[in-house]
């Protein structure tokens, strides 16, 4: 079966609108303000091609005291309200993303508590509070295997498995 083959070599696992990353990053660097954390989840659909992210739900939209300066953390009631977002607008989880104060590289607490924890869940975690202009390179993918365990995606090998969508309409 070639073209089984062909078809998931070429499918990102994950896909969202340019002009989505543009936004949902313009709004960790405002959020953080360069001195704290921020983050959110990424919302859309998982199908038998992958994901495709529609919206980004920021934390602090979730709980307003979610962010603080060297850490994220949402109650569990936090989770509830977005598992009713999700129902009510049809939607799932396909990703999360928040920042950091240096490097993008996961901390304890990420790596032992995924925000979702099931098998293929994506987290992103950006460099610098998301100041300046954040490139998917610029970013690290890190993929849950399930068990506490993660796999890492760094610089070109991130914007290989993330496909930005740009709007065919050039009228
Ligand atoms: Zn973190």
């Amino acid at each position: 079966m070639n073209c089984f083959r062909a078809v998931t070599m070429s499918a990102p696992l994950l896909e969202l609108p340019a002009s989505l990353w543009a936004s949902l990053i313009e709004h960790l660097r405002v959020q953080g303000a360069g001195v704290r954390e921020s983050g959110g989840f990424l919302l859309g659909r998982k199908g038998d091609g992958g994901r495709v992210a529609t919206r980004f739900l920021p934390y602090e939209q979730l709980q307003a005291d979610a962010l603080h300066n060297d850490y994220v953390a949402l109650t569990a009631a936090s989770f509830a309200t977005l598992w009713d977002v999700c129902r009510r607008e049809g939607v799932s989880v396909v990703a999360d993303i928040h920042t950091h104060r240096f490097g993008a590289g996961q901390s304890l607490s990420d790596r032992a508590n995924p925000m979702v924890a099931i098998a293929g869940h994506i987290a992103f975690i950006a460099p610098r509070y998301a100041q300046g202009w954040v490139r998917l390179q610029n970013t690290r993918m890190y993929l849950y295997q399930g068990n506490h365990t993660w796999t890492a995606f760094a610089g070109d090998d991130v914007a290989r498995r993330v496909r930005l969508t740009v709007d065919g309409d050039n009228s």
